[in-house]
């Protein structure tokens, strides 16, 4: 209660500063120095110079059916589910030129997972499946990297999955290209080459819940925002790199994503 006055008796002091600004509780904390410095995880946007501030990072898990039954699970009864990394675990990888990503420490099964990321600039709750694209700023080629082992043995243990999935430049990312140049992904083909060889080689219409259905499920479950960000599932045949291999990750319309794991 009494920081509650505290904190009643500074919006009074700042009241020209918080008129003038934005009338919600949280100005004062918006507008407070802070004692060190915190970056805004930001993605580039192709052909601009402004940058995608992120806010959260959704991942869907076994949203391709191949997928699913790779995993141990069967595509048909259990529905996709969602989990989150944190917003900077996002690492750019800026297309032309090849990215080095460092080898995470405590596993020895990493994986790679290549999937289209959507990226949203208007949020909402309860988004109808028939709207759900308006939410789409523009997409962009990521990898969801995975310690395997650590998530198996978490889930085995039934524990949060969050040590093999949710860790430091777990998201590699390409630009993000918007939909006014590139349109929505339906369909193309999704490929991951490791050191030359194919090893996932799918489609993106072999999704079982599309963009739009991942995005009014989602809204049931958390209000979206502009800033989030969406992982929308890998085709089958995940595995593992170890260093000094190369992953060059594409999907049709969108710039080679190329990522080389050092130790
Ligand atoms: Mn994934």
């Amino acid at each position: 209660m009494q920081r509650r006055l505290a904190l009643g008796s500074a919006l009074t002091g700042l009241g020209g500063l918080v008129a003038s600004g934005c009338a919600s509780t949280a100005a004062p904390t918006a507008t407070a120095a802070t004692p060190f410095a915190l970056a805004q995880p930001s993605v580039p946007i192709a052909g601009s110079t402004e940058v995608f501030p992120v806010r959260r990072i959704y991942c869907i898990g076994r949203n391709y059916a191949a997928h699913a039954r790779e995993m141990g699970s069967d595509p048909t009864r259990e529905p996709p589910f969602f989990f989150q990394k944190p917003s900077d675990a996002v690492q750019f990888v800026a297309p032309g030129r090849t990215t080095d990503h460092p080898y995470p420490p405590l596993t020895k099964n990493y994986h790679y997972e290549l999937e289209l990321v959507a990226a949203l600039h208007r949020g909402g709750r309860n988004v109808p499946v028939e709207r759900a694209l308006n939410l789409v700023y523009g997409y962009a080629v990521g990898l969801d990297m995975t310690r395997r082992d650590l998530q198996r043995g978490m889930g085995d243990q039934k524990k949060p999955w969050e040590i093999g999935k949710s860790f430091d430049r777990s998201a590699p990312i390409g630009p993000i290209h918007r939909v006014a140049q590139v349109g929505h992904f339906k369909q193309g083909a999704i490929t991951l080459k490791v050191n030359g060889q194919v090893r996932q080689n799918a489609d993106l219409n072999q999704m079982i819940w599309s963009v739009a259905e991942q995005i009014a499920k989602l809204s049931e479950a958390f209000e979206l925002m502009p800033g989030d960000l969406i992982y929308s599932g890998t085709p089958e045949n995940v595995g593992p790199v170890v260093p000094g291999d190369l992953m060059e990750g594409t999907i049709a319309g969108l710039p080679l994503l190329s990522v080389k794991v050092v130790a």
